[in-house]
C-alpha cells in the first residue's frame, strides 16, 4: 500500500474519532485506536508504525509471534504494544502472557486461572479484559451477562492479573446504529460492576464499520482492521 494512503487513512480515523468524542462531551484523548492488524504482514505494521500508530492488535497468538519475532519488527519492539483481541485457548496462555500488554478476551475461570499461573511464573502481572457475549451468535465468545460478576470476583482475586474493564463484539449489522444498544449494554453492565466496587476504566467496542457509535457510548479502545488497511484477504 502506498504510504501517503495509509496516512490519509489514519488521519481520516482520528478525525472521527475526534468528533465522535467530542459529540459524546468526551475528550478525544481518552480514545485509543488499536490498529487490528490480523493477516497484515510485518511490513505493512512497518509502515503503520511510521506513520504514528503504537498498538496494534492480533486475534491469534501464532500469528503475531511471527510478527513480533520477525526482522521487520524485532527492533520496533521496544515503543510498539501489541494486544490480543481474539479468543485466547488455554494451551496458548504462555504465550500470550510473553506476547501480549493487553489481553482483551478473558472469558472463564479456567483461563484466567491459566493465565494467573504463566503470568506468576514470568514475574508479570498481566492487564486482562473480561470478554462479554451480549448476542445470541453461536460463533461469538465471551461469558454471558449472569456470568460475568462472578467471573469479576474471580480475575480480581488473581494476584497476577490486573483487570482493566470490558470488551465486546456485536453481531454484524449493515445499518452500525443497530449495534449501539450492545455498547450501551456493556458500559451499563461496567457501571453496575463499579457500584459493587470493580473499577473497570476500559471499555473495548468498536469496529472499522460501528467506531463512532461505541465511542459515543463510552468506549476508550477501539478495534478498527479494514479502515486503516483495506479489506482482508
Ligand atoms: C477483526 C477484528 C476487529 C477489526 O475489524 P474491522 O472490521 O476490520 O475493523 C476488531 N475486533 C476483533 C475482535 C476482530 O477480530
Amino acid at each position: 500500500m502506498k504510504s501517503t494512503l495509509l496516512l490519509e487513512r489514519i488521519s481520516k480515523i482520528y478525525k472521527r474519532i475526534s468528533h465522535a468524542a467530542m459529540r459524546a462531551g468526551r475528550d478525544p484523548e481518552d480514545v485509543r485506536l488499536i490498529a487490528v492488524t490480523k493477516t497484515v504482514s510485518a511490513g505493512q505494521i512497518r509502515e503503520a508504525i511510521d506513520a504514528g500508530l503504537r498498538i496494534f492488535g492480533e486475534n491469534r497468538v501464532q500469528e503475531a509471534q511471527k510478527k513480533v519475532t520477525s526482522d521487520e519488527l524485532r527492533l520496533e519492539n521496544e515503543e510498539i504494544s501489541w494486544h490480543l483481541i481474539g479468543h485466547l485457548q488455554k494451551n496458548k496462555a504462555k504465550f500470550a502472557v510473553q506476547l501480549f500488554d493487553l489481553i482483551h478476551s478473558v472469558d472463564s475461570e479456567d483461563l484466567a486461572c491459566e493465565i494467573d499461573r504463566h503470568a506468576q511464573k514470568t514475574g508479570k502481572r498481566q492487564d486482562v479484559l473480561v470478554e462479554v457475549k451480549l448476542s445470541h451468535e453461536g460463533t461469538k465468545h465471551g461469558v454471558s451477562r449472569g456470568g460475568l460478576p462472578g467471573l469479576l470476583r474471580v480475575v480480581e482475586d488473581l494476584k497476577h492479573l490486573n483487570l482493566r474493564g470490558l470488551m465486546t463484539v456485536p453481531p454484524f449489522f449493515d445499518d452500525p446504529k443497530e449495534a449501539r444498544p450492545y455498547f450501551r449494554e456493556l458500559r451499563e453492565l461496567r457501571d453496575r460492576a463499579a457500584a459493587e466496587g470493580f473499577d473497570l476504566p476500559e471499555l473495548s467496542m468498536g469496529m472499522s464499520g460501528d467506531f463512532e457509535i461505541a465511542i459515543e457510548e463510552g468506549a476508550t479502545m477501539v478495534r478498527i482492521g479494514t479502515a486503516i488497511f483495506g479489506e482482508r484477504e
